[in-house]
C-alpha cells in the first residue's frame, strides 16, 4: 500500500479523531467487563458512565472546529481510497449527531438503559407485557429518529442504513422475497426425508466445561497462534470485540451439554476477530477499521459454516470431543450433530437452514411496525403466527419468542437483516476461495487471503466497493446452491 494518509486535512481530521478514538476504546473496555467480569451490582454505575461518555463522545465530535475540517475534506480532490474511506466515515456518522437533536440521543440513551433491565426480567419471567410499553416507547423513538434523518421510500431506510450503508428495505425485501420459497422447499424436502431427526444424542450429551475450554484454547491455538495479542472469555452471550489490532477478545458460552453450541460459537468469534486481527496497521485509531456488520459477519459465517462444520475440522478435533463429553463418537456421528436442521424457537440456536426464517419475522415485524401497518400490542401474536408459518413450531413461552433477542431492547431496530446478509456473503468467500484452489484446512492460506482481500482494507471502501475490488457482485444463489447441494447430500435428495 502505498502512504494512506497525506492530506493535511485528513491528517489533521485523524489527530484529532484520536481523542475520540479513546472515548469508544474506553467505552468497548468498559462493554467488555460489563459482560465478562464485572460484578453484577456495578451495572448502575457503568450505566451512568456509559451514558456520559456518550454524550462527551458527541459533543466532542461536534467541536466546531472538527466539523468544518471534515466538511473541508468532503470537498478535496485526489485523496487517497484511506482519506476517501475516513471522509465518508465521518461525513456519515456527523450526519446523524447534526440531524438527531442531543436532547433525543440522550433520551435514547436513558430508554434503552432502563428497557435493557426490564427487557431482561420481562424475558426470564415470560411476560411480554411488562416490556410491551417499553418497546412501544423505542419503536415510537425509532420512527422519530427516521424522520429526522430522512429517506426516500420508507422510513425503515432510514434506520437500515445506520447498521449497514446505503442498505434499503427494497434491496432487502427482494432478498428475502427470493429466498424464502426456494428455502421453504429445501426445508420441506429436508423434513420428509427419512433421514431427518429432530433431536440429535449428541445434542444432549454432557461435557465437562474446564475440558471443553481446553478444546476451545486448542482450536484458536492452531487458526491463530498469537495470544499476546488475542483472548478468550466467557459471557452470557458470545461476542467480539477490539481496542486495537493487538488487543482482540472474544468470548463464548458454556451450557453443560450440546458441546457443538460451544464449539461453533468460538470459531464465528474467531471469524469476526480475525477481521480486526488482520485489518491494516494504518488503520489503527482511525475510524474505518472494520464497520461493516455485513462484511463482519461474513466473516465469522464463513469460518463457522465452512471451516467449524466441515468434516475436516471435526476429524481433527475427534478426540478432544471425546474428551469432553468422556466417550467414544464417530466422526459421521458429529458431523451428522454439526449440520442437523430442525425448526426451534430460537435464532441463536438454529441452523444454516432455518435461521434466515428467524431474521425474515423479525425484518417484517420491524418494517410493519415502522410503517405503521401493525402495533407493538400485535407483535407478540404476529410474531407467533409468523413462527407457525415459517417453520411449523409454536414457542411455548415469550421467553423463547418475542422476548429471545437483547437487540429491541438496546433500541436496534434494523440490524438484524445484516446476519442474514452476511452469511449469504460468507458463501461467496468461500466460492471464492475454493476457486483459488485453497483448501478447508489450509488455515494459513485462507487467513492470508482473507488478508489481501478484505481485512486489510478495514472499511476504507462501502460493501459493494469491496465486491467490486474483488469483481463480485452480491449473489444470493451461491449460498442457496451450496445448502441445496449440501443437505441433499446429508439428507438423501437430489438438489
Ligand atoms: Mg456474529
Amino acid at each position: 500500500m502505498s502512504v494512506p494518509f497525506k492530506n493535511k486535512t485528513v491528517l489533521k481530521i485523524l489527530d484529532y479523531y484520536k481523542n475520540l478514538w479513546t472515548l469508544s476504546y474506553t467505552s468497548a473496555i468498559a462493554h467488555w467487563d460489563l459482560e465478562t467480569y464485572m460484578p453484577a451490582k456495578g451495572a448502575g454505575a457503568r450505566g451512568e458512565a456509559l451514558g456520559r461518555l456518550s454524550v462527551i463522545r458527541q459533543k466532542m465530535f461536534l467541536d466546531p472546529g472538527f466539523v468544518a475540517l471534515i466538511h473541508k475534506a468532503g470537498r478535496e480532490k485526489n485523496l487517497t481510497d484511506q482519506e476517501r474511506g475516513v471522509t465518508r466515515n465521518l461525513l456519515r456518522a456527523l450526519r446523524v449527531y447534526e440531524k438527531l437533536p442531543s436532547e433525543f440521543i440522550e433520551n435514547f440513551e436513558r430508554l434503552t438503559n432502563t428497557a435493557t433491565v426490564v427487557w431482561r426480567s420481562a424475558r426470564d419471567g415470560n411476560d411480554y407485557k411488562l416490556f410491551e410499553p417499553y418497546l412501544t416507547k423505542i419503536f415510537d423513538m425509532n420512527r422519530k429518529a427516521a424522520e429526522y434523518l430522512g429517506y426516500k421510500d420508507s422510513p425503515y431506510d432510514a434506520l437500515l442504513d445506520q447498521f449497514e450503508e446505503d442498505l434499503t428495505n427494497r434491496e432487502v425485501s427482494e432478498f428475502f422475497g427470493e429466498i424464502k420459497d426456494p428455502l421453504k422447499n429445501l426445508l420441506d424436502q429436508i423434513m420428509r426425508s427419512e433421514k431427518h431427526n429432530n433431536s440429535q444424542k449428541l445434542e444432549k450429551m454432557a461435557y465437562k466445561i474446564e475440558k471443553l475450554k481446553a478444546v476451545n484454547q486448542k482450536i484458536l491455538s492452531l487458526f491463530w497462534a498469537d495470544f499476546g495479542r488475542f483472548r478468550l472469555d466467557v459471557s452470557s452471550h458470545p461476542f467480539t470485540t477490539s481496542f486495537s489490532g493487538n488487543d482482540t477478545r472474544i468470548t463464548t458460552w458454556y451450557h453443560k451439554k450440546d458441546f457443538g453450541r460451544s464449539v461453533l460459537a468460538t470459531v464465528h468469534e474467531f471469524g469476526h476477530a480475525l477481521y480486526d486481527l488482520q485489518s491494516g496497521p494504518s488503520l489503527e485509531m482511525t475510524p474505518i477499521r472494520s464497520e461493516s456488520l455485513v462484511i463482519h459477519e461474513s466473516q465469522s459465517r464463513f469460518w463457522e459454516n465452512f471451516v467449524g462444520r466441515s468434516e475436516s475440522f471435526i476429524k481433527y478435533f475427534k478426540k478432544d470431543f471425546e474428551s469432553a463429553v468422556g466417550q467414544k463418537l464417530s466422526t459421521q456421528d458429529i458431523y451428522s450433530y454439526f449440520n442437523n436442521v430442525s425448526p426451534g424457537p430460537l435464532r441463536v440456536e438454529a441452523d444454516e437452514v432455518t435461521y434466515h426464517f428467524h431474521i425474515m419475522l423479525r425484518f417484517e415485524i420491524e418494517k410493519d411496525l415502522i410503517e405503521g401497518k401493525i402495533k407493538v400490542k400485535d407483535v407478540r401474536d404476529v410474531w407467533n403466527s409468523k413462527m407457525k408459518e415459517y417453520l411449523g413450531i409454536a414457542p411455548r413461552n415469550d421467553s423463547e419468542g418475542v422476548l429471545q433477542d437483547i437487540h429491541w431492547s438496546g433500541g436496534m431496530v434494523g440490524y438484524f437483516p445484516t446476519y442474514s446478509l452476511g452469511t449469504f456473503l460468507g458463501a461467496q468467500w468461500e466460492e471464492v476461495i475454493k476457486n483459488e484452489k485453497l483448501i478447508i484446512n489450509n488455515y494459513d492460506g485462507i487467513k492470508m487471503w482473507l488478508k489481501d482481500h478484505i481485512h486489510k482494507y478495514g472499511s476504507t471502501y462501502t460493501l459493494p466497493e469491496l465486491l467490486k475490488k474483488n469483481k463480485m457482485k452480491f449473489d444470493l444463489k451461491v449460498n442457496l446452491n451450496y445448502l441445496q447441494k449440501k443437505y441433499g447430500k446429508i439428507y438423501g435428495f437430489k438438489a
